[in-house]
């Protein structure tokens, strides 16, 4: 009988339950960022990883075999969002489809007015605010979190997505806390994501993929990459929407991140 068993209850039990080393061994081999981490955020991460596994449902697509590299490569890095945030996991998703490597949809896509394009489009992964699911590829996923400092982060990508939908807008603004957070917000999102556009145009050489410049969404979901794959580059570029995400996420990714960075001088 659940009856009366609250999720907040449940969720402090599974994220209780041991770690299998098995699991362990799957993150530090697949998901380098993991052993970067900070000890306390490595825990947490953990915790947020059990409560992940057992409340969402994954599904291997396209004669893939589901396993636990499978699961645990992906759950890793979305929850990597959600270290040091109140969070209530992702509520919108209720499962996460997964193909061996980028799949063939059809769609049908409003390009304005009364204009439709329908067709097939080859796709490395995807999500939509009235889904509940998320499908990936799961070469590129595992790419992603094998290379945390190339810029690209498929699986980060695609739940920043689910994060823009908390607020039940798909407008680039995931939920803040206050007013002011979202005029801040809006302000410095709204000139990046201007500039953005013009380097796309211009071909200028950016730290944010120009994908980026397709619309708010995308915007917010390319700059989620960069900030957790090249702060540094990030910060260096465009500080004032480094510390915009900085406040939202509560994390500080250049303390932790696999970018390069100056060299300090040996002491002789
Ligand atoms: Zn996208």
């Amino acid at each position: 009988m659940t009856f009366g068993f609250s999720k907040q209850r449940r969720r402090q039990q599974l994220k209780a339950k041991p770690f299998p080393a098995a699991w362990r061994l799957i993150l530090i081999r697949n998901v380098p960022i993991f052993g970067r981490l900070p000890p306390p955020d490595q825990i947490d991460l953990l915790g947020h990883i059990q409560i992940f596994l057992a409340e969402k449902h994954f599904e291997a697509c396209g004669g893939l075999e589901l396993t636990d590299e499978i699961r645990l490569t992906i759950a890793a890095q979305a929850c990597l969002l959600l270290l040091h945030r109140k969070t209530d996991y992702y509520p919108q998703l209720a499962s996460i489809l997964v193909y061996p490597s980028s799949y063939t949809a059809h769609e049908k896509r409003h390009l304005g007015a009364n204009i439709w394009e329908e067709g097939d489009e080859h796709r490395l992964g995807h999500t939509g605010r009235r889904l509940g699911s998320l499908v990936l590829a799961w070469d590129d996923a595992r790419r992603g979190a094998a290379n945390p400092s190339d810029g690209r982060n498929l699986v980060l990508h695609e739940f920043a997505h689910q994060l823009d939908f908390e607020d039940y807008a798909t407008d680039g603004a995931p939920a803040l806390a206050t007013k002011a957070e979202y005029q801040s917000w809006a302000r410095v999102m709204s000139r990046e994501f201007a500039a953005l556009r013009s380097a796309a145009e211009t071909g200028i050489p950016t730290v944010l993929d120009i994908y980026g410049a397709e619309n708010p969404a995308e915007f917010f979901a390319v700059v989620t990459e960069a900030f957790f794959e090249r702060p540094r580059a990030l910060r260096a570029k465009h500080p004032e929407l480094y510390a915009e995400f900085a406040r939202f996420f509560r994390q500080d990714p250049i303390q932790y991140s696999a970018e390069p960075g100056r060299r300090t001088l040996n002491k002789g």
